[in-house]
């Protein structure tokens, strides 16, 4: 059969992270790759708790049918924990979404037609760009420094491009680069975006997971007319095999957006908002992501310490304060892709920056992922990055 697939579908079969993804399984491989929290820290008891008692208390309930903007118990709660986050929100603005990845789909779905713009930092979150590329938008990307995204940049394309349909950003410990928007920065995107009447989609799965330096609040909180929808996930906090996330926006924004998350799933699965509910009763999930951000800054220092000893002098690498990347950029490298290839030789594997580029790649970037690797994996591996980057460099 030949089907006669839309354009949202991609006319090559490249998949670069599936093979990235399938290089980086084999178990000899010491993967940077993937994005994957460390399943060490999954409550995985707690939840086996949890679950018990949501079948003995709401077995029937559970297994039915259920409402699409979400289970309310578990939408209260999360009213909660953004009035931690500094963000004043009511029930009607909060949603439940399978995973921050299904809000990212439905809101390109909700507001982009073939040839938009959408403006984003350069680099950005790699599904993203397929997301935004599957809807056929022009993908604008906007420079960034080690105090995220260049707002001066952005007021230039803003005139540039006055239709854009949002500005897509990842404030805290950004993915890829792991760098974090300041507080002037937020205040200062919002207000572009208010005077040039173009939405912001700020997405923060990794905002609590910060270990240094200090807390900034959301640009949700700077936002007065409801033009910033916000985006946060139990993945990172929790566990990614949930899919359990949410969105936080204007009522009417919000009426919208169920009607599509309704076409999509009809609702996000039902048993499973009811165990993260109680789960976040029994359980302290402020300690939990304390335990979580302990071992992780462990490991970023201990990652940093080591690219420090073995990759070339002149190596640069953001420092994040949280997060689970550290972006890492080796002059005359090149085409990181060929290092890929030379690393997984040395059995080691990261992301090359290639993917993370919506428009002109900067040669020698990648991203190292340090939250799903233990200590003697991030000692060798980086020491076999080392010898891979010098392979590379003597060629
Ligand atoms: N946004 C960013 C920036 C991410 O890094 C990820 C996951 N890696 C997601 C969204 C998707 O998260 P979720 O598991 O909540 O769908």
């Amino acid at each position: 059969m030949k089907f006669r697939y839309t354009k949202s579908v991609p006319k090559n079969n490249d998949n670069a992270t599936a093979e990235i993804l399938k290089a980086a399984a084999n178990p000899k491989v010491i993967s940077f790759g993937g994005g994957l929290p460390a399943p060490e820290l999954f409550p995985v008891e707690e939840m086996k708790t949890a679950a018990d008692k949501v079948f003995d208390k709401y077995g029937k309930v559970v297994l039915q049918y259920s409402e699409a903007i979400g289970y309310s118990k578990l939408r209260k709660q999360i009213i909660d924990l953004m009035k931690e986050r500094k963000v004043e929100v009511k029930l009607d603005n909060v949603g439940i979404v399978t995973g921050s990845q299904q809000a990212i789909d439905l809101i390109a779905r909700m507001l982009l037609n073939p040839g938009d713009v959408v403006i984003t930092e350069d680099p950005t979150y790699l599904a993203a760009i397929d997301v935004f590329n599957s809807y056929g938008a022009n993908i604008v990307g906007v420079s960034m420094d080690d105090d995220g995204m260049k707002t001066d940049d952005l007021e230039k394309l803003v005139k540039k491009y006055p239709e854009a349909k949002f500005i897509y950003t990842i404030p805290n410990f950004q993915n890829p680069t792991g760098r974090t928007m300041t507080e002037y920065r937020r205040k200062k995107l919002v207000k572009i975006a208010k005077d040039a009447e173009i939405p912001v989609v700020e997405d923060d799965p990794y905002g609590a997971i910060r270990y240094a330096g200090n807390y900034v609040p959301p640009l949700k909180h700077f936002d007065r007319d409801g033009g910033v929808i916000y985006l946060s996930s139990f993945s990172k906090i929790l566990a990614p095999g949930l899919r359990m996330g949410w969105i936080v926006a204007d009522k009417s924004f919000m009426n919208k957006f169920v009607m599509l998350k309704q076409n999509a799933d009809l609702h996000t699965d039902n048993l499973t908002q009811y165990i993260v509910s109680q789960f976040l009763i029994d359980v302290d999930i402020k300690k939990h992501i304390k335990d979580i951000t302990h071992v992780y800054e462990h490991r970023a220092n201990l990652m940093v310490k080591q690219i420090d000893k073995y990759f070339p002098q002149n190596v640069n690498h953001s420092n994040p304060e949280g997060g689970m990347f550290i972006w890492v950029e080796v002059p005359g490298v090149g085409d990181t892709n060929e290092l890929f290839k030379a690393c997984i030789r040395n059995n080691v594997a990261f992301v090359p920056g290639s993917s993370f580029f919506a428009g002109d790649i900067k040669p020698g970037t990648f991203r190292l992922n340090f939250s799903n690797m233990n200590d003697d994996q991030i000692k060798e591996g980086i020491k076999r990055m080392g010898k891979s980057i010098a392979e590379i460099l003597s060629d």
